[in-house]
């Protein structure tokens, strides 16, 4: 068969541990002997980015803003233990850290689901993506202890000399303050990124604070919500798409009673804290799928779940593994879908479904690593290392390949005889 061919690099950010380990598998067996690969490869993996004093990293994300679409292996995000280790020249910021505040970009996840996996909530058939806002907020808050009584104050000091300033408490006794803050250019490149994201993946796309309550703060993000949707009105309406708002306790309540087949958008607080939730509840972190977005439609393709440090420590130890390559291929193929979309390459796109579909054959079949067993029904699961799940897609992939571009040859050699 000849290799699917590509004509703009996608940018390859190779990571850590176990996921380093799985990510050459998924290369030489499922993606090599199909794809005529071409990327720019950054080694994003700790050692590299200590060499380079991070360096490799900011590049990466350049790559990213000059290719437009990116695929990134988990990261070891330093800390002190790390620092030991790995003999650090540096406590290096988190790699997504770094990527998402140069793509300006805003996180979006998404389960992939199985029939053989019922969701915790019943009525749930549908994906639900959380788009969680990555700036501001308690995140960024200042706070502060006051030990007797007095009176707090909210003041702010315009460039102008404008001087604003309002009482937060007149406390009779000891208490706690926070102050935090968002920035509307912030607020704005997150909207876009979903109304975007919405357009893109033909979803609805949902938001929710509760500006009842926060007449300014969350209010400032829902207006700017809506003046971002003025813009991508008529997209919606061609696609059939709807923009819905809701206070945030009633998009709970009915998140919970939806089919699912939306994206949630979030900010800060909420979207930590709901997209564990909804992960949880759709069955297992290792099933789930990242995407970074920027706003002017810049793509980054990752696994949701870190090194899987605890797997790496046994393969290291000579055990064989079976650590879940799920998310990680769906982020291969989540990018070489985009690239081939970009590039009008529709053999790409076309390998990139099969790759998905292949998946699910060998899911559906009961061949599955450890963390599924306990999770599947209605299939007898059998639970195999990582390289024997990788090489049993790797047989059904060539299959439908085979099938799909037979298939296409045929068609084409109809059309020409007609
Ligand atoms: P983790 O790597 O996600 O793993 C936590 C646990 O979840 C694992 O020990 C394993 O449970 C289970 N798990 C996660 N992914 C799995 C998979 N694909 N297949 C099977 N089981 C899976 O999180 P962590 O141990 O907290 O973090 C490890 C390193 O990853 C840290 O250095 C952290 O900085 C980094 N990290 C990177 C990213 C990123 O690059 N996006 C994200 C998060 C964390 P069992 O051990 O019970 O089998
Ligand atoms: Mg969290």
């Amino acid at each position: 068969m000849e290799k699917i061919k590509m004509t703009t690099p996608l940018v390859e950010m190779d990571g850590d541990e176990m996921t380093r380990i799985l990510w050459k598998m998924i290369k030489d067996e499922l993606i090599l002997p199909f794809v005529d690969l071409k990327s720019e490869y950054y080694d994003l993996g700790l050692t590299k980015r200590d060499e380079t004093e991070d360096r490799i990293t900011i590049e990466s994300a350049e790559a990213t803003q000059k290719y437009g679409v990116a695929v990134k292996c988990a990261t070891i995000t330093p800390n002190a233990q790390r620092m030991d280790e790995y003999k650090l020249h540096q406590m290096w910021k988190s790699p997504n850290g770094t990527i998402r505040s140069i793509l300006d970009g805003t996180v979006f996840r998404t389960p992939i689901l199985l029939s053989s996996i019922k969701p915790a909530v019943k009525n749930w058939e549908k994906p639900i993506t959380i788009a969680r806002h990555a700036y501001g907020d308690v995140y960024k808050s200042v706070e502060l202890r006051a030990e007797e009584p007095g009176v707090a104050k909210l003041v702010f000091d315009g460039a102008s000399g404008a001087h604003q300033e309002v009482v937060i408490q007149n406390f009779k006794g000891a208490g706690v303050i926070q102050g935090m803050h968002n920035t509307d250019k912030s607020i704005r490149s997150f909207a876009k990124s979903c109304f975007q994201f919405a357009v893109d993946t033909k979803q609805d796309l949902w938001f929710s604070t509760k500006d009842t309550i926060s007449k300014t703060y969350d209010a400032r993000f829902r207006q700017i919500f809506d003046e971002v949707y003025a813009e991508y009105k008529e997209r919606f309406e061609a696609l059939g798409l709807t923009y819905f708002y809701t206070l945030i306790d009633d998009a709970v309540a009915r998140v919970i009673r939806s089919k699912g087949g939306f994206i949630w958008a979030c900010k800060n607080y909420d979207g930590d804290v709901m997209s564990d939730m909804v992960s949880t509840a759709f069955g297992s972190l290792a099933m789930m799928t990242s995407v970074l977005v920027s706003p002017d439609g810049k793509y980054e393709f990752e696994a949701a779940h870190g090194t899987v440090t605890r797997h790496y420590y046994k393969y290291l130890a000579g055990e064989e593994t079976s650590t879940n390559p799920m998310a990680t291929i769906f982020a291969w193929s989540g990018a070489l879908r985009k690239r081939g979309e970009l590039d009008g390459l529709k053999d790409l796109v076309n390998y990139a479904d099969q790759l998905e579909a292949a998946c699910f054959d060998t899911l559906n079949e009961g061949i599955v690593t450890k963390d599924l067993v306990s999770l599947m029904e209605g299939v007898t699961p059998v639970s195999v290392s990582s390289a024997a799940f990788i090489a049993a897609i790797r047989e059904r992939l060539a299959k439908r390949l085979g099938a799909s571009m037979a298939g296409l040859t045929s068609r084409m050699e109809n059309s020409y005889s007609r």
